[in-house]
């Protein structure tokens, strides 16, 4: 099979492929970097690439395999991670210049159950810093482009993962969801990729941003593939005091799916979203009502939604500005050179040049949110609405099994072009944010094409209901597929 077409199968069927000795797992991952260096330097989705050692894997993988031994059910392919989450002797820079150096002496969980399950690691994917943005520009190495189209951003702040997938760079990748950072990139670049209810998979090894908000989430070009990596990752975890055992440890696709009401929240349609979005959204909705029985969709109101993302970004910068205090040149990060200045200079110096200036903002606003004579009027207020909000989730999921939305309110927008006003950023957050509030999971499943750019469907679906959404997932992907190979660098 020529070398590039191999990257271009069905990732579950490569892995059957690679089971059955059609193809091997060390010309898998041999295709996929010569794929990144040709790519690269136009999409720039990785911070470190693992060539040699990954080499080394998949060659020990081909071994197992020819001698009969139990191969994983990753298969030898080459998955791509965050770089917030740690990787064992690599750099987990968060794309900051506070932790450019800091080499990583342990494995999380994920990356621990991948490896487990003979997973490659290929390398580590670019992000917004601290995973705090929506675009993948506020890298201190530079903006990752969408290789759907190189002159918009790929979303974010997971983007160099979400473009790592979509470009062939990677078979699968993982990024992490705080309040979109899955879902955003996933649909600005065409990919599936799931947010997983709070607790369903491990944190232990990411580095913190809003630790109520986040779970790691799997990206992939297909449902399917999509379900099996996040099959490998969650379950319960000793490590994380956050971690639920209630993740099913059966995620079973079955074929004939019940029917399904889904309620498709009025308020996800109004106020910034972008005409060309929500037409398209709507368009899916009648053409999967058109195409089958399994699906009926009704529209409702959820009136606490307006309140969601400022609700979210109070909790958010509350809580990074807590998590981020470790930073401070002393304990972790960058240290200014130097060494004669007093400990309270050394350390707002540390952490004025070691911190990019949106993450500087975000812990000062938080910090303030947090303060005394402040916190009643900002945090606790945002953790009501917060209450309020799942009240009306639990309520809605009485009467339906699923939601549904845009995932993101606009088309892929122009590298720089919002990049001076982060206000407009935030806004972009809109319709992914009350999952992270509300703990529940929620896919994103490319759905059409609108002015030449994807969208995606966002559905979401009670507390570990996972299986629903990939159910619901695997339909919008038959009914309504989109051509993948219209994007500039997303076939080979
Ligand atoms: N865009 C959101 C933020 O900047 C979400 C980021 C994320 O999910 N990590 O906070």
């Amino acid at each position: 099979m020529a070398k590039q077409r191999i990257l271009e199968l069905p990732v579950w069927e490569a892995a059957d492929k690679i089971r059955g000795q059609e193809i091997t797992s060390e010309e898998y991952v041999a295709a996929t970097l010569k794929r990144i260096r040709e790519v690269e330097p136009d999409v720039h989705a990785y911070i470190t690439l693992i060539e040699e050692p990954a080499l080394t894997q998949a060659q020990a993988i081909d071994k197992k395999i020819r001698r009969g031994g139990d191969l994983g059910r990753l298969a030898g392919l080459p998955v791509a991670i965050k770089d917030n989450i740690c990787v064992r002797g690599f750099t987990t820079t968060c794309a900051s210049k506070m932790l450019e150096n800091f080499v990583t002496p342990y494995d999380a969980t994920v990356v621990e159950r991948i490896l487990g399950e003979d997973g490659v690691i290929i390398g580590k994917t670019n992000l917004d810093e601290f995973a705090m943005g929506t675009s993948t520009e506020y890298s201190y190495f530079g903006p990752t482009k969408n290789p759907w189209d190189t002159s918009k951003v790929p979303g974010g702040s997971s983007g160099g993962s979400a473009a790592a997938v979509s470009a062939l760079e990677a078979a699968f990748a993982l990024g992490s969801d705080t309040g979109g950072s899955v879902r955003s990139p996933a649909s600005f670049c065409c990919i599936v990729g799931l947010k997983p209810t709070y607790g369903a998979v491990s944190r232990y090894g990411l580095v913190s941003y809003a630790n109520s908000l986040e779970q790691i989430g799997p990206f992939a070009r297909d449902v399917r593939s999509c379900a099996l990596l996040t099959s490998v990752i969650a379950g319960y975890d000793a490590r994380d005091s956050t971690s639920s055992d209630k993740f099913p440890a059966d995620l079973v696709l079955k074929r004939s799916l019940p029917k399904l009401t889904i309620g498709v929240p009025r308020e996800f349609f109004e106020e910034g979203v972008q005409e060309g979005v929500s037409k398209t959204v709507r368009d899916a909705i009648s053409r999967l009502e058109k195409a089958g029985v399994k699906l009926s969709f009704e529209e409702i109101s959820l009136p606490m939604l307006k309140y969601a993302l400022p609700a979210y970004y109070i909790i958010a910068m509350s809580e990074a500005s807590s998590n981020l205090a470790r930073y401070d040149g002393i304990r972790y990060g960058y240290r200014v050179p130097d060494r004669t200045l007093d400990w309270g200079t050394v350390f707002s110096k540390d952490r004025g040049v070691g911190f990019g200036a949106e993450v500087r903002r975000r812990i000062m606003l938080g910090t303030y949110a947090l303060s005394a004579g402040y916190f009643d009027q900002y945090y606790l207020k945002a953790q009501k609405i917060r209450t309020l909000l799942r009240r009306e989730f639990d309520g809605a999921f009485k009467r339906f099994d699923l939601l549904l939305a845009p995932s993101m309110p606009i088309l892929p927008f122009g590298l720089g072009e919002k990049m001076e006003d982060p206000l407009q950023l935030y806004m972009c957050d809109i319709e992914t944010v009350p999952a992270n509030l509300t703990g529940i999971p929620s896919l994103s499943v490319p759905c059409g094409v609108s002015e030449g750019l994807p969208v995606g469907m966002q559905l979401m679906a009670p507390p570990f209901r996972e299986d629903l959404l990939f159910q619901a997932g695997r339909l919008v992907e038959d009914l309504l597929p989109v051509d993948r190979s219209a994007g500039e660098f997303t076939h080979a």
